[in-house]
């Protein structure tokens, strides 16, 4: 049996003995019946990561039974081939086949990329999967990375994420000033202009950073995830819900021309697992979110607080400007950000009469 190496990084040394018995063994789309794929994929996750790294091995687990043995993926976490912010660049540049990771980790790079991953105050999960799949969101994403050579598959979401942890209470806009959070991204730039200070850490470095006080609070995932870390340990308020990341979408990319080589039964599972790892991860978050939520429920040194409504509306108003003003700084999140915007406005009637009032309605 064949296998194909494609492109660079570890697969190319493997590429040379590949490649050099016929020089059509590694052009694109010769593919030929029965052969075997052997990729590479990078992540932006640490090792052995509960729920999104794991969304990954569930993935890769996934394809090779379904391909029957003839795509096989090898996942490297975070810095073991390239660090955690490099998974875009790496997969472009072709060093490895395939990369996951989050399309707003481009911020400054492809501004536009962020409303494939989660704006605050954006879509919730289902208007986001609605507007990707059946509402040209997706198309958008395609087009966007097109001129990187990649192309983008969702594959993976947390749902709606938690406000954060925090030292100190919330009880009034004047709260957030002056307060060091950790907290990426336009959520950060909106905490910003609330009067707070935001920083950027890596996930390794929260729990210290919170418990020493170097930080006043951090947001992070949800109870699975924040629960993992820690973060109950080291700080009482944890605050709901998570205006800044309303239900983050996770990537997968993968190079144009090793896509394109795969035959047509591969891509559909490749295609068809991506969108499966999302409702697998979904539920997983929402097992681990509930099962960690009786845990600090009963955890006397945590304190579970819905932000007050002045401290929502008055986030709300900032990061429509800030939404906004991406959207006029470039033709190309304008573009998006106009398909993202007339697609929230109508969904969000639609939730309001079913999701919503059903819940309202159970839980009355
Ligand atoms: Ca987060």
């Amino acid at each position: 049996m064949k296998r194909r190496h494609l492109l660079g990084g570890l697969a190319a040394a493997a590429a040379v003995s590949a490649c050099a018995r016929t020089e059509t063994d590694c052009e694109p789309g010769a593919a030929a019946a029965g052969e075997s794929f052997d990729w590479s994929l990078v992540t932006s996750w640490p090792p052995g990561f509960p729920g999104l790294g794991a969304g990954v091995d569930n993935l890769v687990k996934r394809v090779r039974a379904a391909s029957d043995g003839r795509l096989n993926i090898k996942v490297f976490a975070a810095g073991e081939l390239v660090p955690a912010f490099e998974v875009f660049d790496s997969v472009s540049r072709g060093t490895v086949e395939m990369g996951h990771g989050a399309a707003y980790y481009h911020r400054g790079k492809l501004d536009a990329a962020q409303f494939f991953t989660a704006i605050p105050f954006g879509m919730n999960l289902n208007e986001l999967n609605a507007w990707l799949y059946y509402g040209g969101g997706l198309d958008l994403w395609r087009e966007l990375y097109e001129p990187f050579n990649l192309v983008p598959f969702p594959t993976g979401n947390t749902g709606v994420q938690m406000g954060g942890w925090f030292n100190r209470e919330i009880n009034s806009v004047d709260d957030l000033k002056g307060l060091k959070m950790r907290i990426p991204g336009l959520g950060g730039e909106v905490l910003r202009r609330a009067g707070g200070t935001p920083v950027n850490l890596p996930g390794s470095e929260i729990f210290t950073s919170l418990s020493t006080g170097a930080i006043d609070a951090t947001e992070w995932v949800g109870p699975y995830n924040d629960v993992s870390f820690g973060l109950h340990k080291a700080a009482r308020y944890y605050y709901y819900p998570g205006w800044q990341e309303p239900a983050p979408a996770l990537e997968t990319i993968i190079h144009k021309e090793a896509w394109d080589s795969l035959p047509a039964d591969l891509q559909a599972i490749v295609e068809t697992t991506c969108q499966a790892i999302t409702t697998d991860m979904v539920a997983e978050y929402t097992y681990g979110n509930t099962m960690s939520l009786q845990q600090l429920k009963n955890d006397p040194n945590v304190e579970i607080r819905r932000f007050p409504d002045d401290v929502l509306s008055r986030l709300k108003e900032i990061s429509e400007e800030v939404v906004t003003e991406l959207a006029d700084s470039d033709p190309k999140v304008k573009k998006i950000y106009d398909s993202f915007s007339a697609f929230k406005a109508i969904a969000e009637e639609n939730q309001r009469i079913s999701e919503k009032a059903f819940l309202d309605t159970r839980s009355s």
